[in-house]
């Protein structure tokens, strides 16, 4: 080859090069068009390189400063058009504006977090604080101070984690209670939501981690009747519940205690599936606060009286939803969740 016929060549490939390269209109273009040019293997710019072995030995310098300047060229359009193809859609056309839209999914709460902030709404309108309090918590907190007495069989009903050094994950935020009961004179009106810890199998009904919400409320002079009056309202406003009924019950650390169920709100009392055909829905168990819980928090339980109500906002919004297994609350799945999303 002569020099003439070789610098012919060089300039060939230096204008096919810049104009594949800067004519690349996506990625897949542009690395076509990197093997067909600069490839290791069959690129024009390597066989341009073998192809000084035939030059003249004069010529032989003039040749390769040529081949430098286009190898250089090349490899410098290459890479300018990296960055830009980047940001573009490889397939189909970009601006096909026949193209049905494309789907969008809006966040959205999840149902318990709509719950819990319902049930605080409702509660703020009648003058209650949000409080909250450790998830890690001594043994006294989650159960000597609420009147739990060492080694009673109702403590089984709360077996949880224990941690190293004596702590525990809290059975139910009602430590919350005693906290803000040492912390704050009466008159005290909170409402305490937080996750809390049982060792539980995880099944359709059950789960070892969940929410709670209670509420205290402690003043000169609380009797049932105030407990009786604000849960219903609570019931009227969440559940649009006409009627509300209380049920005897048992709890260490109240006294009298009672469950408190709702009318169901979809059958109006009837029977449906979402209240398995009673016609009531269980929302509660409250009471009014024991002597000893007061005492053990140092409040004067002869002046000061109180009553005291927890909740679990997941078993709401399974009721609300008629949702069949609990963990589905927990999977994540966002094709459950835009399904009841609002
Ligand atoms: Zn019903």
């Amino acid at each position: 080859m002569t020099l003439q016929e070789y610098l012919a060549e060089a300039d060939a490939i230096e204008r096919d090069g810049l104009a594949a390269f800067n004519g690349a209109a996506n990625a897949d273009a542009l690395e076509a068009a990197r093997i067909a040019l600069l490839g290791d293997r069959q690129g024009r710019i390597k066989a341009l390189q073998e192809g000084l072995r035939s030059i003249p030995s004069a010529d032989k310098p003039a040749a390769g400063k040529r081949f430098n300047e286009v190898r250089t060229r090349l490899t410098a359009a290459h890479g300018a058009r990296v960055g830009a193809v980047a940001a573009r859609p490889a397939s189909p056309a970009p601006d096909d504006l026949s193209l049905p839209p494309r789907r969008r999914w809006h966040g959205a709460k999840h149902p318990v977090t709509r719950v819990v902030e319902e049930i605080e709404a409702v509660f703020r309108e009648l003058g209650f604080t949000i409080a909250q309090g450790p998830e890690a918590e001594s043994e006294w907190y989650n159960f000597g101070a609420l009147n739990f007495p060492p080694n009673h069989p109702a403590v089984d009903a709360h077996d949880t984690l224990y941690l190293e050094g004596g702590g525990l994950l809290r059975t139910h935020t009602s430590p919350v209670q005693v906290r803000t009961l040492q912390r704050y004179a009466p008159p005290i009106r909170v409402l305490i939501p937080g996750t809390v810890y049982r060792r539980d199998f995880f099944d359709a009904s059950h789960a070892p981690a969940f929410h709670q919400i209670e509420g205290l409320c402690v003043d000169e002079g609380i009797s049932f009747v105030d407990l009786k009056a604000t849960l219903n309202r609570f019931a009227e406003r969440l559940f649009g519940a006409a009627r509300t009924r209380f049920r005897p019950s048992y709890f260490p650390f109240t006294e009298p205690s009672a469950e408190m169920d709702v009318q169901c709100g979809v059958c109006g009392g009837s029977g449906c599936a979402v209240c398995k055909g009673t016609g009531w829905i269980e929302i509660l168990g409250s009471g009014m606060v024991h002597p000893a819980v007061l005492e053990a928090a140092g409040v004067d339980s002869e002046r000061y009286t109180g009553w005291a109500f927890g909740m679990g906002p997941s078993r709401i919004a399974i009721s609300r939803h008629a949702i069949p297994d609990i963990r589905i609350l927990y999977d994540s799945d966002v094709r459950f969740l835009e399904q009841i999303a609002e």
